[in-house]
């Protein structure tokens, strides 16, 4: 479009409505808030009304919203967004770019940073900033100028489900006792708060459509997440972040991070306000936020966390009741105390994009040269070795080929060079067939890829813990082989966007099928058969299929996820024959309970149909009528009780179970049922069914802290077997060494009746980071303890963490569909 014709179009166009016309109220008001369809409306009127403002619907959230990105950029890069995102992938990958190019694209290339808001849905702020952020850009003069230089993508709320859920929680309690209270349910659909931690394994759909737009589409070079945190500390975070700096962050990122932050905070006492520290809780050791996983990308993230008010209503500190440090070089000017409002969140908010916004503007040239500075040393790196490359063998050399093949597709998805090899190679004197993947290091996402692949090694700064977890290595988590190799070698290599498992096969004939159940696909085809009514037996370390149909779902169950199975004519005796899904219940406290969340989401994805269970569906107990088998999510013992008092939250999601609940379960126990007990909720059934069970770790709880077992989030390596008797069927078709998450878990000691089904060995820390690892030696991670005519299963870890720990499914799996009798 030319200049003349641009002009006639603004000055012909109506003037952009503002947040306020369009809301009926400024956005920041006082027990305001908009909800989704307000949001998204007004985003899409200003588009209507604005050239300086795209939006585009990315796909479909959980639960069917429309998911936003908004582009706020001058006319003239508007016309020329396709030429801009060309641009934008060649910054990226520097491989591809020529000097001239670059010249080119330092000549005229925007900067393009993505603003993220509300991916927390009680941290509700942002989403009603964006609005009138939207609206300045689109307006504002000296804001406007701005957007010849840079491209402001704007993501309105990362989660619209949760904002809805969020919004209208609020309404309907406003004006009662329990007004900006906490929700008794999560606002995610399945994973709540830990949207922001699926971010190298994008197991949801908000979290794959925006890992598509960052590093398929848009490669920003600046990603700025939006954030709040406690009600009662300083005002604002922003960065510098704390130490410990991750290995694999580039030390030019870590720099930028430190002068985005510094800019923000300036801009901030510029504009007279207070309480903005530096260098706080917040470190840049994890990996798998939504500011992390850009930084593992050579794009700068960051983010900056609000003190919170109650969701849209203010709240009142003294100056005595904030908690914040004295002045210093991280803390210019302490916060006085006073009320707090939503529009003072915003107001702050507003302050840091607009600050953003302008240091990208005018720093484009800078902005763009480390971008590919950045890109090329990954590169190099890589090509120098050490590691050079990752080898990942295919199946027979992998003992899941679903985890393997899923392994892949999560690094590809992250926009990481997958390879297969056409034929054999050898690489560091190994020999590899055709069929492998290979990783090389040489590429410009190298940090996301080895920071995935390899172990990490925590070391505590000042003997703090991790903001997050300490370890997160994927080989372990999925139970995969991935093997480093640090010396150059040539394959025949051939790149592939993903990857899907050979289909597997029945092999020998016969209508009696012999499953290895080594592979999570395996329970998924258990599920499916049982739910058909299909007859499965254990028989020794092998589970037998029968029935009419068993033929059919084994061989298109076999041949989608690449497990293969043997087939024979006549059956040996024996065994337990089930023929029908185990009835399962999913305990759901009105909590919000996010690793309740993860079981149910887990359970969708492998067909495990089960029923949710809420306090008064416990209470009124015959639970053993109506189920085979409970499962209780990781939650603290006291929580499942007494659940959130009912000065906080209304009554009918007060209390937790009560004694009436936790009786009605021990008499689920007593009469033949199967509970299983996920990490924390251990400590539940130990207590209420007197299980010759001790958590050894529960005492640490007291004492000094320096002298306390510590394990925040790290790997650990299990061995299984010295068990009497016959083998469990919790752990059938699992390796007998294998890798855990241990997450401030449990770890037991065991008398008979009670045994233990894996145990800890010497040296047990595969990666992250433990205090004491020794407490944890020859202790038990996993026990089976029968009670009355039933069981309980305790897991002393979390065999479904994240949705990333798919070398422990399978003992979930195993222990809601093959341990009840
Ligand atoms: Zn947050």
């Amino acid at each position: 479009m030319t200049p003349l014709l641009l002009l006639g179009l603004l000055q012909t166009a109506e003037p952009p409505i503002r947040p306020s016309a369009a809301l009926g109220f400024e956005p920041g008001t006082d027990s305001m808030l908009a909800d989704w369809k307000q949001v998204s409306g007004y985003m899409n009127t200003l588009a209507q009304q604005s050239p300086f403002v795209r939006v585009d619907t990315l796909g479909r959230t959980t639960e069917g919203r429309p998911f936003v990105l908004m582009t706020i950029t001058s006319p003239a890069n508007q016309n020329r967004l396709a030429d801009i995102k060309r641009g934008q992938g060649l910054l990226a990958d520097p491989r591809r770019l020529t000097d001239v190019e670059l010249e080119d694209l330092r000549a005229k290339q925007p900067a393009v940073i993505l603003i993220s808001n509300n991916i927390h849905s009680t941290e509700v702020a942002s989403s009603q900033m964006g609005m009138t952020l939207a609206y300045r850009l689109a307006t504002d003069p000296a804001w406007r100028r701005l957007l010849d230089s840079v491209v402001v993508l704007m993501i309105p709320s990362m989660n619209p489900d949760g904002l809805d859920t969020v919004v209208s929680w609020y309404r309907r309690y406003k004006g009662t006792r329990y007004e900006g209270g906490p929700l008794p349910w999560l606002y995610h659909k399945y994973i709540g708060h830990d949207n922001n931690r699926d971010w190298f394994m994008l197991t949801q759909v908000e979290t794959r459509l925006v890992t598509r737009m960052l590093y398929k589409e848009w490669f920003p070079e600046i990603v700025y997440d939006v954030h709040q945190m406690g009600t009662n500390g300083v005002r604002l975070f922003v960065p510098p972040f704390q130490d410990p700096v991750n290995p694999n962050l580039d030390p030019a990122l870590v720099e930028a991070m430190n002068l985005v932050g510094t800019q923000m905070a300036a801009a901030l006492y510029d504009a007279g306000l207070t309480g903005i520290a530096h260098q706080q809780t917040y470190d840049l050791w994890w990996h798998g936020g939504f500011r992390s996983t850009p930084t593992r990308h050579n794009m700068v993230g960051i983010l900056t966390e609000a003190a919170s008010t109650r969701l849209g209503s203010p709240i009142t500190l003294s100056i005595d009741s904030v908690r914040q440090p004295g002045r210093g070089v991280n803390y210019a000017a302490p916060w006085p105390g006073g009320t707090w409002h939503l529009g003072d969140i915003v107001r702050y908010e507003l302050i840091t994009s607009h600050a953003l916004v302008r240091l990208a503007a005018r720093d484009r040239i800078n902005v763009i040269d480390r971008f590919v500075s950045v890109g090329r040393r990954a590169i190099d790196d890589g090509l120098a070795g050490n590691p050079f490359a990752y080898v990942l063998p295919p199946p027979p050399d992998q003992r899941d080929p679903e985890a393997w093949s899923t392994l892949a597709n999560v690094l590809a998805a992250g926009g990481v060079e997958v390879w297969r090899a056409a034929e054999s190679f050898t690489a560091d004197g190994k020999t590899y067939a055709a069929g492998s993947l290979v990783v090389p290091m040489g590429q410009p996402y190298r940090a996301h890829a080895k920071d995935l692949l390899e172990a990490q090694h925590y070391t505590p700064v000042a003997d703090r813990p991790p903001y997050d977890v300490a370890g997160w290595t994927l080989p372990f988590t999925m139970g995969v082989r991935a093997d480093v190799v640090n010396t150059p070698f040539r394959a025949n290599l051939v790149k592939v966007d993903s990857v899907t498992p050979t289909p597997g096969r029945i092999e020998g004939s016969g209508e009696i099928f012999f499953l290895k159940n080594r592979t999570n696909a395996e329970s998924r085809a258990v599920a499916a058969l049982l739910g058909a009514g299909q007859m499965v037996t254990v028989v020794g370390d092998s589970l037998m299929v029968r029935g009419p149909r068993a033929r059919a779902i084994l061989a298109e169950q076999a041949a989608r996820h690449g497990f293969t199975m043997t087939a024979v004519r006549t059956a040996p005796g024996g065994g337990v024959t089930r023929q029908r899904l185990p009835r399962i219940g999913l305990y759901q406290p009105w909590t919000g309970n996010i690793d309740e969340g993860w079981t149910r989401w887990l359970f969708e994805q492998y067909g495990i149909s089960y029923t949710t269970l809420h306090d008064a569906d416990v209470k009124k107990g015959g639970l053993r009528q109506r189920f085979d088998v409970i499962v209780l999510p990781d939650a603290d013992g006291s929580s499942i009780l007494r659940g959130v008092d009912s000065t906080r939250i209304p009554l009918q999601y007060a209390g937790g179970l009560g004694d009436v609940g936790a009786d009605a379960v021990s008499a689920f126990v007593l009469g033949g049922g199967t509970l299983v007990c996920l990490d924390g909720s251990s400590n539940f059934a130990i207590t209420r069914l007197n299980l010759p069970v001790v958590n050894v770790l529960a005492g640490e709880a007291s004492g000094p802290q320096v002298l306390r077992f510590y394990a925040p989030g790290s790997i650990f390596g299990v061995v299984l077997g010295g068990v009497e008797g016959p083998r469990s069927p919790v752990t059938l078709g699992v390796s007998d060494s294998l890798e855990v998450y241990f997450e401030n878990s449990a770890a037991f000691t065991v008398s008979a009746p009670a045994r233990a089904l894996a145990t800890y060995p010497d040296r047990p820390l595969r990666s992250g980071y433990a205090r004491f690892e020794e407490r944890l030696a020859g202790k038990a991670a996993l026990v089976e303890a029968p009670v009355g005519s039933g069981r309980v299963i305790l897991f002393g870890f979390r065999p479904q963490f994240r949705g990333q720990t798919h070398g422990t499914f399978k003992l979930l799996f195993n222990a809601v569909l093959l341990a009840a009798p």
